[in-house]
């Protein structure tokens, strides 16, 4: 089957302006081995970083500072870590990809999905593009 590469996937540059249209299109992101991983209401691209690790954030539950992003992660759960950060250690429940174990993202507070209030995903880790490795997959090579 040939493979079909949208226009409206490469480009990002769009997301910045929330439109009606935007807001609802759900955007499918799938691991560097072509596994389905996630699918969510706005561009990851489009989300905060953390400045720690440049993991891509996204909001999980609701609160004061905003809405929870409507997405659903089809993810296996790894092994926790404990990650030394400036001032202590932060535990990260890791979550892989479900073919090819590759650690995709985490949250600090055991599974399910969303029992945390932000759940992370690694950067470079999802493409939106089946079978293609995303852009950004050797940055933040230098971890902390
Ligand atoms: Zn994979």
């Amino acid at each position: 089957m040939p493979k079909v590469v949208s226009r409206s996937a490469v480009s990002s540059s769009t997301d910045a302006q929330p439109t009606a249209s935007s807001a609802a299109a759900l955007r499918v992101y799938y691991c560097i081995c072509g596994e389905f991983v996630l699918v969510i209401d706005k561009s990851l691209a489009s989300l905060p970083r953390r400045k720690t690790d440049n993991a891509i954030i996204v909001r999980a539950q609701d609160s004061d500072d905003g809405k929870a992003r409507v997405f659903k992660l089809n993810a296996k759960v790894g092994d926790p870590v404990l990650i030394e950060r400036d001032g202590g250690h932060e535990r990260q429940f890791r979550f892989q990809c479900s073919r090819c174990s590759l650690t995709i993202g985490y949250q600090t507070t055991p599974p399910p999905v969303k029992s945390a209030p932000f759940l992370y995903i690694l950067s470079g880790a999802l493409s939106q593009v089946q079978g293609q490795v995303p852009a950004d997959a050797f940055d933040g090579q230098n971890d902390e």
